[in-house]
């Protein structure tokens, strides 16, 4: 199995010369493997150049199941401008759930973006290539499931902390696991007073996802923040608090604490410059990570960069 990286960024496609060699596109990772259909995890602007590539080097009709974490801007933008799905004969399985505050199951979120005040093709063009798999109606009893998403590959899904419906993806196959966490933000148990349930509470959602990571191979991580853009100590209406998304720190003791063997920094914050990322990994968190969790490799996810498990 191999992970390859299409887009890295979080929040918004940052295009231009201070974000080129990271990249610019938004959220999209394939899983590659051997045999069996094509798997991509979120279709942020990242899967156009997927799409392209699919278009160059594989021949219509494709077999392709695209897992979708949640159904925010920056995970679905890409998802009209995949070529694939306007091909006659294709087998686009969509699969994801969705934001159920609202009101709105996960298909309807998806085929709003594709609708005239959005765009210029009409969902109706796909429907005989694309299905919508609804988490919530795939197990109405609860989405944390486990289920065979092609042969001989498994996926284990985890709800993650995040102002919409997310999921996690732990991917098992070939012997190996891959793991994306989709956008999260740890359960904020160390600002909670000692005797307060919630604290409790907090800290078990926490040890949950440690668990739900016990021993990857390798994970992707959200990790938008430096623990101090997160606090923002002394200016705490700058805080990102509640925003959704994790920061280095947390993520390095994250690996330590769960036994992961390899860790990719990804989700980017937008306002991050290469060269203040650069800065970042060499001076701060590869030291650090060397440090806290010394049978960790971290990298920094970049589009285009491929890992093989
Ligand atoms: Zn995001
Ligand atoms: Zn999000």
């Amino acid at each position: 199995m191999k992970i390859r990286f299409w887009g890295v960024r979080g929040s918004l496609p940052t295009p231009g010369p201070e974000t080129a060699r990271y990249g610019g596109n938004t959220t999209c990772i394939q899983v590659v493997r051997d045999t069996g259909p094509i798997i991509i995890i979120d279709c942020g602007t990242g899967i156009r150049s997927l799409a392209d590539h699919l278009m160059a080097s594989g021949k219509p009709p494709f077999d392709i199941r695209l897992l979708v974490t949640h159904t925010h801007w920056d995970h679905i933008h890409g998802f009209p401008f995949f070529t694939p799905i306007y091909t006659p004969g294709s087998n686009v399985q969509v699969y994801g759930i969705g934001p159920l505050r609202e009101g709105k199951g996960f298909e309807t979120v998806m085929r709003d973006q594709m609708t005239y005040s959005y765009f210029p093709v009409e969902n109706t063009m796909l429907d005989s290539v694309v299905t919508y798999n609804d988490y919530n109606k795939m197990f109405p009893d609860g989405v944390e499931k486990c289920f065979d998403l092609a042969e001989g590959v498994k996926v284990r899904i985890k709800l993650t902390n995040h102002p919409v419906y997310c999921t996690a993806y732990r991917i098992e196959a070939d012997g190996k696991s891959f793991i994306f966490t989709g956008d999260h933000e740890p359960w904020p148990e160390h600002d909670i007073d000692e005797t307060s349930d919630t604290k409790a509470l907090y800290h078990m959602m926490n040890r949950r996802l440690i668990d739900f990571c016990r021993d990857a191979d390798f994970v992707a991580f959200d990790t938008t923040y430096t623990q101090e853009d997160y606090e923002s100590p002394g200016k705490p209406h700058l805080s990102k608090r509640g925003w959704g998304h994790s920061y280095f720190e947390y993520n390095i003791a994250l690996a330590r604490e769960a036994g992961i063997k390899r860790m990719a920094f990804t989700h980017h914050d937008p306002t991050r410059t290469d060269d203040a990322l650069d800065r970042l990994m060499n001076e701060k968190y590869l030291p650090l990570g060397k440090e806290e969790a010394p049978d960790t490799e971290f990298i920094a996810a970049r589009e285009g960069m491929v890992v093989e498990l």
